[in-house]
């Protein structure tokens, strides 16, 4: 008997629709003998409601987080009340949903009292989605015959105390799933647990930052030992690059752990570029498919490398960055101040995302994502103010209007002239190269252009990629 983790989305939760489809998958795989874990996102679009509710209830707002309140009853009841027959299933449904909005309302007017937000309060209540979504999905589950069970994940995957973005603690995660969900799944049960949250030891929420679903799906994929890993989502499978922004991408029918890292880490949103760590070890298979479109059989993501003429795989990009340039002659053969910088980076809480240094050491720039940009300047300041004073720093320089763009493909590596490909095809279209660096993985080469000039670089990098697709 197989077990398989199976991760749904916001929008493949999203609607009744949706959710009717889901449970058809489910099923499926149950009669084919599989025992299925469920790990579910909030409806779509719920966590942004959410996280703008802390915000109103900090500022007095209260309208506004009741009428959140409202339309997330709304929109739970109704898809509740379309996919599950009068009764008992239902009523119980009904009430988990009003008592789960009961405590968010009472959440709320304390931020309200209180005047301030935090990251601690957030968790607590961006959580609410996940948590909204599981009784529903479990309920509808149920419905069309299938043993399931809602379960917070608050209860399992044990995490620091880092909120928005905390970290699993394996150990304990393990021997939790071990005791509290293993003894469900072989009674039988279909356990539906949240995504995207966890709790702290002493049982505080937290959230593993956004997406972070996908992450969830592969803790539990991992902790449960399951054969298989689904990621059910609203697109074929992982593409040749983001079909919102070139309507010609393609399903890639294979990647590997290490090209899906490289793309998920450069901006494909696809998976949370967290995904893959857990499954590593044990080499647990990740199936990318669409819940809208279910037989078709997706991406597989395994661990060979693939053997192929593709040399450009995919090619991602990142919007909101900030390049960060320090510069100045007195740093040429000066020890350190490359290590320094980086340290005030992490210290302002930053992290750096891509780095490139000219050959003249005259410069070195850097990439974080644009919310951080004015803490790390400061903190850079700070740390080089006696480089400043002296001149032998000039200046550390802030750019926002860059993007940063990669091409992945674990066939690069060995084939020789491919950045020179990259580039020449970059000059060809008139595009301006503002900084390069290639992963030491030799799977994926990064660069910054213009933010004007992202669409038209994808396009035209993706021809290339295209081309291997078709050659
Ligand atoms: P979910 O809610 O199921 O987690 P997401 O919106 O987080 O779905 O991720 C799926 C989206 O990722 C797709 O709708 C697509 O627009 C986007 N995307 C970006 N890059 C890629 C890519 N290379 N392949 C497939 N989808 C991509
Ligand atoms: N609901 C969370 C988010 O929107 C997590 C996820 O969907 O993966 O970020
Ligand atoms: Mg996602």
């Amino acid at each position: 008997m197989k077990t398989i983790t199976m991760k749904f989305g916001g929008t493949s939760v999203g609607s009744p629709e949706a959710i009717a489809n889901l449970v058809s998958i489910v099923k499926e795989s149950r009669e084919a003998g599989n025992r299925v874990i469920v790990v579910v996102s909030a409806m779509s679009g719920v966590t942004d409601q959410l996280l703008n509710s802390v915000k109103m209830a900090a500022s007095g707002n209260k309208w506004g987080y009741l009428s959140t309140a409202n339309k997330l009853r709304d929109r739970h009841d109704d898809a509740l009340n379309i996919l599950v027959p009068p009764g008992e299933n239902r009523e119980k449904a009904l009430v988990q949903t009003k008592s789960l909005l009961e405590e968010y309302t009472e959440i709320c007017h304390a931020v309200s009292i209180l005047g301030e937000e935090t990251a601690r309060i957030s968790d607590a209540i961006v959580a609410y989605g996940e948590r909204l979504s599981s009784r529903l999905v479990a309920a509808a589950l149920k419905a069309r015959g299938i043993e399931a069970a809602a379960f917070d994940a608050g209860d399992f995957l044990v995490t620091d105390d880092r909120y928005q973005n905390a970290t699993p603690l394996w150990d304990e995660t393990q021997s939790r799933i071990d005791s509290r969900l293993m003894p469900a799944l072989a009674d039988g049960i279909t356990p539906v647990i949240t995504g995207f949250i966890g709790a702290t030891r002493t049982g505080t929420l937290t959230t593993l930052g956004r997406g972070g679903s996908d992450y969830s799906g592969a803790i539990f994929a991992a902790g449960s030992d399951s054969d298989e890993l689904v990621i059910w989502t609203d697109v074929d499978g992982v593409m040749t690059t983001d079909p919102r922004v070139d309507k010609r991408a393609r399903v890639l029918p294979y990647v590997s752990y290490q090209e899906v890292g490289e793309l998920a880490f450069y901006g494909a949103k696809v998976l949370h570029p967290k995904t893959v760590q857990p499954v590593l070890d044990k080499a647990i298979p990740i199936r990318v498919r669409n819940t809208f479109n279910p037989t078709f059989p997706g991406t597989l993501i395994g661990e060979m490398g693939e053997p192929s003429v593709t040399v450009i795989k995919a090619v991602t990009s990142i919007k909101k960055v900030s390049l960060l340039t320090v510069s100045g002659k007195g740093m040429i053969g000066v020890p350190g101040i490359a290590g320094r910088t980086f340290h005030a980076t992490a210290s302002a809480g930053a992290s750096i995302l891509m780095i490139s240094q000219s050959s003249s050491e005259q410069s070195f720039c850097f990439l974080v994502t644009d919310t951080t940009a004015d803490a790390v300047k400061h903190s850079i300041e700070t740390q080089l103010a006696a480089e400043i004073a002296t001149r032998d720093i000039d200046r550390v320089d802030v750019r926002d209007d860059v993007v940063i763009i990669t091409a992945v493909g674990a066939g690069m590596s060995g084939i020789p002239g491919v950045a020179g490909r990259v580039f020449s095809t970059m000059g060809n279209n008139r595009i301006n190269v503002i900084a390069i660096a290639q992963g030491s993985s030799e799977c994926s080469i990064s660069f910054v252009v213009a933010e004007s000039d992202l669409e038209r670089a994808v396009i035209a990098l993706h021809d290339l990629a295209l081309e291997s697709v078709s050659a």
